[in-house]
């Protein structure tokens, strides 16, 4: 059986874009065949149809309406998939015209992809939705990344092993690679989630990428923009060919990029940043995360600044004290800071009003949310102060200079307009003659041929003159056959036109009525034409002042986040911390603002404020912490990192005084994270991450270790812990504080110099333990364990039995182990046989062949010769 000429269209579009769903438009709804509309029939729970036959077989089918299709794309992307949108490009009439058996034109008009996405309903507002590539030339790496609901576009040079941590940093939406590449990189993206999406290796070529950056940026050079090298320009040419396949060829509107290096910012690895909570909860979502204790930001724009400022805080200490003095200002001027507050509550989403503009995909209401965002920018700025700091002081002066889009903004559009362009009634009258006039006849089409009645009696004395209507005639002048001969004599003859003489009645017309008359059918239609020109006078208007619209856009997110950081440090008593070069980190009265938050939300006890002091002139400075479980030392040790990253964002902080040299890395780790998703034990991801701290930890980094060594046997976790507390304090040298369960260590006080013991306190009452809190100097005196045990709720017979054979280990440790030994026999779970003496390893023979190389004397011939001598011996 042949296949229909649709089908073949279909078939045609469908392999053009292999790899995505194919929404395929007829009339009202998007259709799919086969097997997208299998797959997409089951991801969306709806009916799976069919419709005719190809090569003899069902074909089958499943369909969303258009007006509906925005949630059932969600759905498909939050499941994994592409989808290829194909349009109608002409109306079916059209198509007959050029032949009966024409198939109406389709084509893909967009693909949507996770990276990708700009409706408002597919959007998070308070977050940013960003796609980025990475891209590799020759030794050298480079991420780029854009949002094109906004416009952001950065890039940053990197190893490969950083390409991890800045991943979790951006939690970007998909990310390209070269399938060359794909091996080696979609692992590392697919631990983060990360969709991948892959592109051929050409597209990430650094002279075409260069090529397309400068057409995009309609440039000669990139040079205003940095210097980029390769690997750079690699990454984000291939980020604008993605975007040029995915959007058709209609590019978003893009701010020149960015350039970030890693030096700027405090380097933070994903799993800190997940151990920490930063931006999200242990849930995956907002909830629970310091941002979202913190986040008082009245607008989008300010709440997605504030996330960004929170995943990359600064150590650039200019940076971070013009922020902070920008919030003490606000501090100290509360009515300034409220009445900004309260003008920024009615600024619109402008960076996401322009890019749907500028993608062909806005509408009336854009433009209207950009003069309303322009107009109070400009109310904003009224709000001036001559003592501004440095920071208020440039974002107020970037908030004018609109007047001119403004006035006509205002002049040319009405209050509160429809969605879409194509429902018309935008545009306010008074703009354009011309559309006046159409709507009126539009709208007054029968006052306006009343009128013209009128004069035409009066012009011919008729007075039972008529103008009437008909689907034959259309208008017509009516006049009784008495009146014919003098209508039809001159002088009115030359006006009227003799149409039509019924039994009583002659019909004529006018040049002038049958030209109303096809003004009236057209008005409505001729009223949309115009306002549509008139939004594409107005969007270029707009789009022209892109970049100061976008700087405008910028500055009031900058005032909503230093504002929003003022407001939360008034409310919830928080101070200026002080900065500088030093290694200090001093600490009175902190508090976890996270769980200070959710104590007073249940409404029990209050939050304990603690005190940390790291002394680190030219030692390492250590606290090392002991205490009972769920005494609060994850607490603690927490709330100094948060404390530390939210002051080198720029905010004030929980505390009654803080005084912190820039950190340079922040790490934080704890005993027993699971990890079983990615199959490694519990004990191998705390060593890995170990490993990753020691490795990488300097002199100005802030170091979190909580219950190292946890996941093994016990004299195993002690002395992994041991050893590694040493070389964190004579060859990382970090400030740190150390949390453990492992009495013995508190040893090391003693010995090492930077080393101080503190603990949390509890107290013991009535063979209960009660928590204080409270962290002191000094090491806790025993664990307490077998209590918290009790506390969980252990069985009444296994506590006794605990407390008997802790009394027996603790006897046997004083004793000299006797006893020891006699309850170990007895626990299956400690009798260890010793380990074997491991077997001599013989060297393998190409480990032999390796160690005699001198790569300084080879050439890249003998390197060669090598590698296969080598392979042979292997
Ligand atoms: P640990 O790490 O010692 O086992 P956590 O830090 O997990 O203990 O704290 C256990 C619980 O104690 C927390 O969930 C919190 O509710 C409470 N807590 C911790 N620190 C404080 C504090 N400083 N003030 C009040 N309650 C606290």
């Amino acid at each position: 059986m042949s296949t229909t000429p649709m089908m073949a269209q279909y078939l045609e579009i469908k392999a053009a874009h292999p790899g995505a769903l194919l929404f395929y438009r007829m009339g009202d709804f998007y259709e799919m065949f086969f097997d997208d509309a299998v797959n997409a029939a089951a991801a969306l729970d709806i009916a799976l149809t069919k419709r005719g036959k190809h090569d003899g077989d069902d074909i089958p089918m499943c369909g969303v309406p258009v007006h509906s299709a925005e949630g059932y794309l969600l759905t498909l992307i939050r499941k994994g998939f592409r989808v290829a949108v194909c349009e109608q490009m002409e109306s079916p009439a059209e198509a007959k015209k050029r032949g009966s058996k024409s198939v109406v034109k389709r084509d893909v008009v967009r693909l949507v992809t996770p990276g990708t996405l700009i409706e408002e309903s597919l959007l998070e507002a308070r977050r940013h939705n960003f796609l980025a590539a990475v891209a590799e030339v020759r030794d050298k790496c480079a991420l780029a990344w854009v949002d094109i609901s906004t416009g952001a576009f950065h890039v940053m040079a990197l190893d490969l092993a950083q390409l991890g941590p800045e991943l979790a940093r951006l939690a970007p939406s998909e990310l390209v690679v070269a399938d060359t590449k794909e091996e080696v990189l979609r692992p590392i993206s697919e631990d983060f989630g990360i969709p991948v999406t892959t592109l051929g290796l050409a597209a990430f070529d650094s002279a075409a990428g260069m090529g397309r950056l400068c057409d995009l940026f309609r440039v000669a050079t990139l040079d205003a923009y940095g210097s980029f090298d390769r690997a750079e320009v690699g990454a984000m040419g291939a980020l604008v060919e993605y975007l040029e396949i995915t959007q058709k060829g209609n590019l978003p509107l893009l701010r020149p990029p960015l350039q970030e290096t890693q030096s700027k910012t405090v380097q933070i690895d994903a799993a800190t940043r997940r151990n920490l909570e930063l931006t999200a909860g242990l849930s995956g979502g907002r909830a629970g995360s310091l941002l979202e204790t913190v986040d008082k930001t009245v607008t989008a724009a300010g709440a997605r600044l504030l996330e960004r400022r929170l995943s990359s805080p600064s150590r650039v200490l200019e940076t971070v004290s013009n922020r902070i003095d920008a919030v003490s200002f606000c501090v100290s001027d509360q009515d300034f800071c409220q009445s900004v507050r309260t003008a920024l509550r009615s600024v619109p989403d402008m960076d996401r009003a322009l890019s749907r503009l500028s993608l062909d995909r806005g509408g009336p209401r854009d433009l209207t949310a950009l003069r309303a965002g322009l107009t109070q920018a400009q109310t904003l700025a009224g709000l001036t102060q001559t003592e501004f700091p440095t920071l208020l002081t440039g974002a107020f002066g970037d908030l004018t200079g609109h007047d001119a889009l403004i006035d006509q903004l205002a002049a040319d559009l009405v209050a509160e307009p429809l969605l879409l362009v194509r429902d018309g009634g935008f545009i306010a009258s008074g703009c354009d003659a011309e559309l006046d006039e159409a709507r009126k006849l539009r709208d007054e089409g029968r006052s306006v041929i009343a009128q013209l009645q009128q004069d035409y009696a009066k012009t011919t004395a008729v007075q039972s003159l008529k103008i009437k209507y008909n689907n034959v005639l259309g208008y017509f002048i009516e006049v009784t056959a008495t009146h014919a001969d003098k209508m039809m004599s001159v002088p009115l003859s030359e006006t009227f036109i003799h149409r039509q003489t019924t039994a009583n009645q002659v019909r004529f017309t006018t040049v002038d009525l049958s030209s109303l008359e096809t003004r009236i059918l057209n008005a409505g239609s001729q009223a949309i034409e115009i306002e549509k020109r008139h939004y594409e006078r107005l969007k270029g208007l707009v789009l022209d002042a892109a970049p100061q619209i976008s700087q405008t856009s910028r500055a009031l997110a900058e005032i909503d986040l230093t504002t929003g950081l003022a407001h939360l440090a008034v409310t919830e008593n928080w101070c200026k911390p002080t900065l500088d070069t030093s290694r200090t980190f001093d600490i009175a009265g902190g508090r976890h603002p996270v769980v200070e938050r959710a104590l007073r939300q249940q409404g029990g006890d209050p939050f304990i404020a603690n005190d940390c002091v790291l002394n680190a002139e030219d030692t390492a400075a250590i606290w090392l912490l002991t205490g009972p479980n769920m005494a609060g030392k994850s607490t603690f040790l927490r709330q100094n990192a948060l404390i530390t990253i939210l002051a080198q964002t720029g905010s004030f902080v929980p505390a009654t005084h803080a005084h912190i040299g820039l950190v340079s890395q922040i790490f934080s780790r704890v005993g027993a994270s699971d990890d079983l998703a990615r199959g490694r034990s519990t004990f191998m991801v705390e060593m890995v991450e170990t490993a990753a701290i020691l490795n990488q930890a300097d002199d100005r980094a802030l170091v979190i270790l909580d219950e190292i060594g946890r996941g093994t046997a016990t004299y195993d976790g002690l002395s992994i812990a041991w050893a590694t507390l040493e070389h964190l304090h004579d060859v990382n040298k970090s400030r740190a504080l150390f949390a453990t369960h492992y009495h013995e260590m508190t040893a090391l006080a003693a010995k090492l110099d930077g080393v101080e013991n503190a603990t949390v306190t509890v107290k013991e009452w009535e063979g209960e333990v009660i928590f204080l809190h409270e962290v002191r100097r000094g090491a806790a005196d025993r664990s307490y364990g077998v209590q918290v045990a009790q506390l969980a709720g252990l069985p009444s017979a296994v506590i006794a039995r605990a407390r008997v054979v802790l009394d027996a280990l603790e006897s046997g440790e004083r004793e000299g182990g006797a006893t020891q030994k006699t309850l170990i026999d007895d626990l299956p779970l400690f009798s260890a046989t010793p380990a074997p003496a491991p077997a001599k390893l013989k060297p393998s023979p190409a480990l032999e062949l390796l160690e005699a190389i001198h790569p300084d004397d080879l050439s890249p011939r003998d390197a060669l010769d090598l590698i296969y001598k080598l392979k042979d011996a292997a």
